[in-house]
């Protein structure tokens, strides 16, 4: 129980979300109270028609670093939720689902975040008694707890995506990890000389202000909100979601190329397009985007992509910009003197 405490207490200091995973099922399964063979924590993410399991850390007897799937853009390669019966049934009852024999899983319902279905998943080769189930709920109340407190910080209170506040520090790591080359998956030249791994968006409401004005500041947040529950539907888990603040919006996406990233924002532009909002009906937004580079600010990104934008406004709203093929075709003007190459295709 010491050392339960003990880890308890360390995991309570960190702030780290991924940390705080690795740490949660590091905690358990190298506890001294129980003794457990795998413990997994996942995930369901994905559109509702296409719901998998993304797995955020999984650890093993005799390991000493979780795995975790980096599926930043494919993940058509993720399991099916569908496939998975004993965690629906735990996620449609909110409670604990046991099911196997040697080894015995045990599921663990987890609820961090409005939308969000996250699971533990402990398997041992001992049926778990009813005292260590509920030490481990206990822990897991912990756990939610402490998310809550990093989200209460972080989060934008209206839509629940990231706020505004949080960016500088993602997009610096974004940053590290694009200099540094650390992209998975990608082993040929071509790929591993690509320039720009991380994309900036910046999503703008076409003419909020006569929602507002139409139907009343309210409507004009539920609005934000269904906008925001669109965002996290069409993005990939780990994209990072923003609101700047009013009605603007912004995405670090992790993608190969230029036309993956213009892909995926075209197919968010088009379901905001022919998605029909209570009262309002229809509404669009405009998109402008740019590519990470080398020795980026915050600031810099955030300035081409929302110059993009502006271009897309005024070509006559309800499209997408790329800040690089606006600076190739002369549209643009970029004070940048280095040597920024995208690949195109
Ligand atoms: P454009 O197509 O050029 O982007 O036009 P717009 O009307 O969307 O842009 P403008 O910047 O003129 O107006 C933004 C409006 O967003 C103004 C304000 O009423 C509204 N707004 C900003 N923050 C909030 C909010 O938190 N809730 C609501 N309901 N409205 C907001
Ligand atoms: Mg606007
Ligand atoms: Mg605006």
């Amino acid at each position: 129980m010491k050392k339960l405490l003990q880890d308890l207490s360390h995991l309570s200091g960190l702030r780290d979300r991924q940390a705080m995973e690795f740490d949660l099922v590091r905690l358990i399964v190298q506890s001294d109270i129980w003794r457990f063979q795998t413990v997994r924590l996942v995930r369901a993410v994905g559109p509702p028609d296409d719901q998998r399991w993304i797995t955020l850390a999984r650890l093993s007897q005799g390991q000493s670093q979780p795995e975790w799937d980096k599926v930043w853009f494919d993940t058509s390669t993720l399991p099916l939720l569908a496939d998975f019966a004993h965690r629906e049934e735990a996620i449609m009852t909110e409670s604990t689902v046991r099911f196997g024999q040697a080894p015995y899983s045990t599921i663990f319902p987890i609820d961090t975040q409005a939308s969000v279905c996250s699971l533990l998943e402990v398997e041992s080769t001992e049926p778990v008694s009813a005292v260590t189930e509920a030490l481990i709920d206990s822990v897991l109340r912990l756990f939610e707890n402490l998310q809550g407190l990093l989200d209460y910080g972080e989060r934008d209170t209206l839509t629940e995506l990231l706020n505004r506040k949080t960016f500088d520090g993602a997009f610096l790591r974004a940053a590290q990890v694009q200099e540094a080359g650390d992209y998975p998956g990608h082993t040929d030249r071509r790929h591993t000389q690509l320039p720009a791994s991380y994309w900036l968006a910046v999503i703008d409401i076409d003419h909020f202000k006569q929602v507002n004005d139409n139907f009343g500041h309210l409507i004009g947040d539920e609005v934000l909100l269904l906008l925001a529950r669109q965002m996290r539907v069409n993005f990939r888990f780990h994209d990072q979601l923003y609101r700047f603040g009013g009605e603007e919006f912004v995405v670090l996406m992790r993608c190969p190329h230029h036309a993956d990233a213009a892909a995926a924002l075209e197919r968010f532009r088009h379901q905001v397009e022919i998605h029909d909002f209570p009262q309002v009906g229809h509404i669009t937004v405009s998109i402008g985007f740019a590519p990470l580079r080398d020795n980026d600010t915050p600031s810099g990104a955030f300035g081409r992509a929302d110059k993009a934008v502006y271009h897309a406004k005024g070509l006559g709203r309800n499209q997408i910009c790329s800040f690089a093929a606006l600076v190739e075709s002369g549209e643009l003007q970029d004070q940048y003197d280095g040597t920024e190459e995208v690949d195109f295709f």
